[in-house]
């Protein structure tokens, strides 16, 4: 397991792990839109580390509409297509968590969020409740689980602690419903857990847990 930790440094176009910036992509992935037609908005991309169990070598991206905002419910065996299907009352499909092994760099940064370069550190044995990428969950509410459409289980990859900022750019409009004027969070501050499908049927399989 690995702490993720963000740093004051701008990111620059190539860089693989930032908050923002310019998102690596697969050969023919488009930036991904929210169901609303905004281009969404790149909350954090990361080289998953090679020792990391099943995700190693991949590269993720988790993106949220700039204007939809709101907490990700779905049932334990996920619907076909369930990135782009608004499920458990959301009006849209505003979130995309991909993953990869491409490394084709966007031509422009993201917009709405600062580009800050993340480090990735060995976790210690103080390290709970942080964000981080691989080993296990540190579940507030209790393990949930659920199944792919394609049917394998999903397993656990990343965590993002609750209330969780990412700074803003000072030109970009704050965020609705956020608990921070000068940063956006994912998915209204819920923690959140991000479960991928281990079977790769799609660069989007994986769901955003959410819990308070
Ligand atoms: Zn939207
Ligand atoms: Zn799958």
């Amino acid at each position: 397991m690995r702490v993720i930790e963000m740093t004051s440094e701008p990111a620059v176009a190539g860089d693989r792990d930032t908050v923002g910036g310019w998102p690596v992509l697969d050969a023919g992935q488009s930036w991904p839109e929210c169901t609303c037609g905004r281009r969404m908005a790149l909350f954090f991309q990361i080289d998953v580390p090679a020792d990391v169990a099943v995700f190693g070598g991949e590269h993720l991206l988790v993106f949220q509409c700039p204007v939809h905002n709101d907490a990700a419910f779905g049932p334990a065996r996920l619907p076909e297509r369930y990135w782009e299907t608004p499920l458990g009352g959301n009006d849209t499909a505003f979130w995309r968590i991909l993953r990869h092994r491409g490394d084709v760099v966007a031509a422009e940064p993201d917009p709405t969020l600062q580009p800050l370069r993340l480090v990735l550190r060995e976790a210690g044995p103080d390290d709970e409740w942080e964000f981080r990428v691989g080993g296990e969950p540190d579940w507030i509410q209790g393990p949930e689980e659920h199944t792919c459409a394609c049917g394998a289980a999903l397993e656990f990859l990343a965590q993002v602690p609750e209330d969780f900022g990412f700074p803003k750019r000072p030109e970009a409009p704050e965020q609705i419903d956020c608990f921070d004027s000068d940063a956006y969070g994912l998915f209204l501050g819920n923690m959140v857990y991000l479960l991928a499908c281990p079977r790769r049927c799609d660069a989007a399989a994986a769901w955003p847990v959410n819990q308070n």
